[in-house]
């Protein structure tokens, strides 16, 4: 029948959805992650809950053509391995395709999760029909995924996109990873938020609305600037200066077509973000490269858990990278 089986693993919560070539949700399930410390205990239950969903669908297992699982980085795409991210303890070298093939006896094919999300944009969100995109994640970290000429860009052992720790500033904020002035040390959301609680005023609009300086987040700052706050104004202001900075890098290496932003842009919106970036970006590249094109918010919100790991599964039965179990 042509079914695809996604599964979604994230720091907090995983997914998973049985869907058609044209991204037509069938059956879908979710819950919190609930990490036990046990990455292979973690991937049992997952199984679990995916027999379960298969059952209650009266779907059988023969009927579904692949499995796509997205999953954060650091993996081995060859191996099918998740190697430890930051946000999934336990999971410090889990078999994800050898466990789910073993399972399921369908190809299972793995893709990190900025890669699988900007493939869900590419088929069916914001970059629909297009050849040459690029996608951020703007979460609490920055990830990206590339898609150039229509396939999508891997690099040396699935490397490749790591725009959230290209430097847009030297020697910088120290980040996350190690390395200082990184974009993601400016605009991700855990360091952002790090940084409000730290220089926002303690009686000004940004910590009330937050109900405090140390429960303040990137929320609280788009709702205050939103209102015309000096201070948060300020800080959109610098958010779009450095993302600015990352993507006329990209503009001038990949001249894409559509640059899809997530999560903290897609909420701080047209006036906020969009607009002041794309003309700070207008200024700085060349007028053929950025003339027509177009930087526009993730379409897919809730339902980019849904469709990122069909997507991988779609992308791995097309045969452009990843391989069966
Ligand atoms: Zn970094």
């Amino acid at each position: 029948v042509g079914r695809l089986l996604g599964i979604d693993i994230g720091g907090t919560k995983v997914a998973w959805a049985l869907a058609d070539r044209s991204g037509s949700v069938e059956a879908r399930g979710r819950r919190p992650l609930d990490p036990s410390g046990d990455g292979e205990q973690d991937l049992d239950r997952i199984v679990a809950d995916v027999e379960g969903l298969l059952e209650r669908a009266g779907v059988a297992t023969d009927t579904i053509d692949a499995i796509g699982v997205s999953a954060p980085s650091p993996q081995d795409p060859d191996a099918g391995l998740v190697l430890g991210p930051p946000n999934l303890p336990g999971w410090a070298q889990v078999a994800v395709r050898a466990r789910l093939g073993a399972a399921f006896g369908r190809p299972v094919f793995l893709e990190n999760d900025a890669n699988a999300a900007a493939l869900a944009e590419w088929r069916f969100g914001a970059g629909r029909g297009r050849s040459d995109l690029v996608y951020l994640t703007m979460s609490t970290g920055v990830g990206a995924g590339i898609i150039a000429g229509g396939r999508l860009v891997q690099g040396r052992a699935g490397g490749a996109g790591e725009v959230g720790h290209a430097p847009v500033e030297h020697p910088g904020e120290p980040c996350a990873c190690g390395l200082r002035g990184c974009l993601e040390a400016y605009v991700g959301g855990a360091a952002w938020t790090k940084r409000l609680r730290r220089t926002a005023p303690a009686t000004g609009r940004v910590a009330a609305l937050a109900g405090g300086s140390q429960a303040i987040t990137p929320v609280h700052v788009v709702a205050a600037a939103q209102e015309g706050d000096a201070f948060a104004c300020a800080e959109l202001e610098r958010f779009n200066e450095y993302l600015a900075r990352a993507l006329v890098g990209l503009v001038f290496t990949l001249a894409p077509e559509v640059i899809v932003l997530g999560t903290i842009a897609s909420a701080a919106g047209e006036r906020l973000c969009f607009a002041p970036l794309r003309e700070k970006v207008r200024q700085r590249a060349w007028e053929r490269l950025a003339r027509d094109l177009e930087i526009v918010p993730a379409a897919l919100g809730e339902q980019t858990a849904d469709l990122a790991g069909v997507c991988v599964a779609l992308h791995g039965l097309a045969g452009d990278g990843g391989g069966a179990s």
